[in-house]
């Protein structure tokens, strides 16, 4: 089975964190931390790097960050993970969503304009599969509002706009290190910003919201959302070979344009004029499919050894989210579109069988419906 994604850990990491437990530096103190958030930090051109436990509680560290609350509202895409409107939710605030960009999946700033009203607090733009979202656009229609934007960089590692990369652009900026982003760490996060007094405050959240001059006086309810020193010794390890992981992922990206340019009724992935996307998933979309003929392919491949996946149900028709009102760029993406493997582990072999399998597949899923 050819895998939709896999951690490659070929670097220093077995090495560091054998170096954590003879050190018995296991938990959230340790050497590791510190340099893993400057080198994280470094990476993505900001100040400031926050490390935490996950991706889900970065999001959640940056709303409270700013005070997100009851009554207030945030935008977000309703194509995502559903982790960028539940950490909304933690905070007792209500996502709004918008609709998406056909061709690069990301929020559309037209529609983002529609949905602020008085409530209206920040706005987290998502970079989908590693294409950067418009955040010329978006921090435009911040600044005129007022509003903080938080930038969902989970998926997009290294992605720039006018040579600025992601995280560094808004005011904060969120990543995850989940074992199948572009960067692991296990399980891991970080909120990244240029603002001193921003990450003083995530330090504080992060930390059970102990006051960093005085041990165990706790002025404020924060929470445990603490890294370990071993998965920042995966992290830093990971981070010396980024370069090379970009790299072989815009290799990957380039070999699967190649083999399905010439592909009828199969939408690629681009990159805008103003972009550097990174490729975290190779991701099409069969714009002629219904979502139970993209089911199918998907089925197809799965039984055939190739593992790929759907890219994200829209969040407005999950059980918590679900609303009547529809946003048909989503609804559409979301029902047609396909996540390829992409991960540095591919030999360009791999990539050969898997588009020789999807065109087969593609071709028999067709011919049925017809
Ligand atoms: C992975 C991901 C997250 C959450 O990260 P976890 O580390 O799994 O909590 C948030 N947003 C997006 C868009 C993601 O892809």
């Amino acid at each position: 089975m050819i895998p939709v994604a896999s951690p490659v850990l070929s670097g220093m990491e077995k090495a560091y964190v054998a170096e954590c437990i003879d050190s018995t530096w296991i938990s959230s103190a340790g050497k590791f931390i510190g340099k893993f958030e400057a080198a994280f930090a470094a990476l993505c051109g900001s100040e400031y790097a926050v490390a935490c436990n996950n991706g889900t509680t970065a999001l959640h560290l940056a709303l409270a960050a700013v005070g997100i609350g009851p009554g207030d509202e945030v935008i977000v895409p309703t194509l995502t993970y559903i982790a960028t409107a539940n950490a909304v939710r933690y905070c007792g605030a209500t996502p709004v969503f918008a609709d998406s960009e056909p061709d690069t999946l990301n929020v559309d700033p037209t529609d983002v304009k529609r949905k602020i009203t008085e409530r209206t607090k920040a706005i987290i733009p998502v970079h989908l599969y590693g294409h950067p979202a418009d955040m010329t656009a978006l921090m435009n229609i911040a600044d005129e509002h007022g509003l903080t934007v938080i930038e969902d960089a989970a998926e997009a590692h290294g992605a720039e706009v006018d040579g600025r990369r992601v995280g560094s652009i808004g005011h904060m900026g969120v990543f995850s290190f989940f074992g199948n982003k572009i960067v692991t760490t296990g399980e891991g996060g970080a909120v990244t910003t240029d603002d001193p007094d921003l990450a003083a405050r995530l330090r504080l959240l992060r930390g059970q919201g102990m006051d960093p001059k005085r041990r165990y006086w706790f002025p404020e309810v924060g929470y445990n959302y603490r890294m370990t020193n071993i998965a920042a010794a995966i992290g830093l390890a990971q981070l010396e070979q980024f370069d090379a992981f970009v790299a072989r992922r815009d290799e990957i990206g380039a070999l699967y344009d190649e083999h399905l340019a010439d592909v009828e009724g199969l939408a690629l992935p681009i990159q805008r004029p103003d972009a550097r996307r990174v490729h975290w998933l190779y991701t099409i979309s069969v714009e002629d499919f219904t979502d139970a003929q993209r089911d199918q392919l998907i089925e197809a491949l799965h039984t055939d050894g190739v593992e790929t996946r759907p890219v994200f149900y829209p969040l407005h028709v999950m059980p918590p989210y679900l609303e009547e009102t529809r946003y048909p760029v989503a609804e559409h993406r979301g029902a047609t579109g396909i996540s390829l493997p992409t991960h540095v582990g591919l030999s360009d072999h791999d990539i050969h069988e898997v588009c020789e399998k999807l065109m087969r597949h593609l071709a028999i899923v067709r011919a049925v419906q017809a």
